[in-house]
């Protein structure tokens, strides 16, 4: 995939380094704040080491008032290495893609951001480290990545790959775009109302192939110059991997975080047909996974 022509400009936070641990407004050692960072490290084995040490009082006046870094908007030339600049020319991409649906249709596109993190992350949806996995915390309308996410991809399951990545990309801004269009409240909505838990899993299910069929849409929109070559078997591989780290990623979540993205919902071969169905038609109107009847979606 030649992503280097793609355009940049994508809305990137770069929270990476220092441990991605938001400096104060959270109560180290202390407080709720406290009580999460020991939950995850008991969840996720972390040694936290230095960081907790029972040390209630503010170790610093600077860890007190700096607050999250700011976003960078401007990035200096040397923190541009390769991740950052995949994103941000996939997220750019993506702005380009849905701008241009949006206004079709008389509407304006607000562009999402998205977040690079190491190890942890404050998000508006709350804490979260990188073994959650991907995700899109619609109160914030950010997404939250750690690029290692990207190197799990190639290294355990040996389905990494720019389009693989790029995917993952595009399926968590599928899931912005659900936002801005209201989609993701009326889905909140019918599964608070749902009778059972089938009932209500089973709109989180849509909710997912609706993702993933947004995010053939981008991809039918760089497909002539970005993904000419691009092989039902090569979309198979990059759902199948994000779905099983996701997978993992589930089992190892604790309660009271953001929601891991359930890559998991839906067949492989349901998500591979939907994301087509977005790819070939490049119309998010082909993208309706709720007017279906569930066992033919
Ligand atoms: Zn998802």
């Amino acid at each position: 995939m030649d992503w280097k022509n793609l355009p940049t400009g994508g809305n990137i936070e770069d929270r990476r380094g220092g441990g991605g641990l938001p400096g104060g407004g959270l109560a180290v050692g202390g407080g709720i704040g406290g009580l999460i960072l020991t939950l995850i490290a008991m969840f996720f084995g972390v040694d936290l080491g230095g960081l907790t040490g029972g040390n209630t009082a503010p170790t610093s006046t600077q860890s007190q008032t700096q607050g999250f870094p700011a976003p960078q908007t401007q990035v200096p030339q040397q923190q541009r290495d390769e991740a950052y600049d995949f994103v941000d020319r996939i997220v750019a991409s993506t702005d380009q893609t849905w701008s241009r649906i949006f206004q079709q249709s008389g509407r304006e596109y607000t562009r999402p951001t998205l977040v690079l993190f190491n190890q942890y992350v404050q998000s508006g949806c709350g804490q979260a480290s990188a073994a959650t996995g991907p995700f899109y915390c619609p109160l914030d309308s950010k997404m939250y990545l750690d690029t290692s996410f990207f190197a799990t991809m190639d290294r355990r399951l040996g389905g990494g790959g720019d389009f693989a990545y790029s995917y993952v990309i595009a399926h968590e801004v599928g899931h912005h775009v659900q936002n801005e269009l209201g989609i993701a409240d009326q889905v909140e909505r019918r599964q608070r109302a749902a009778r059972s838990e089938a009932e209500a899993n089973s709109y989180g299910v849509r909710l997912e192939l609706q993702a993933d069929c947004f995010a053939g849409v981008w991809g039918n929109s760089v497909k002539g110059a970005q993904l000419a070559n691009l092989s039902r078997e090569d979309i198979q591989a990059a759902i199948n991997t994000a779905a099983a780290i996701g997978d993992d990623n589930l089992q190892r979540q604790s309660q009271g975080y953001v929601v891991p993205d359930s890559f998991t919902h839906g067949s492989s071969q349901q998500r591979v047909n939907w994301f087509l169905r977005g790819f070939e038609s490049g119309n998010p109107n082909q993208c309706d996974t709720f007017s279906q009847e569930y066992n033919q979606l």
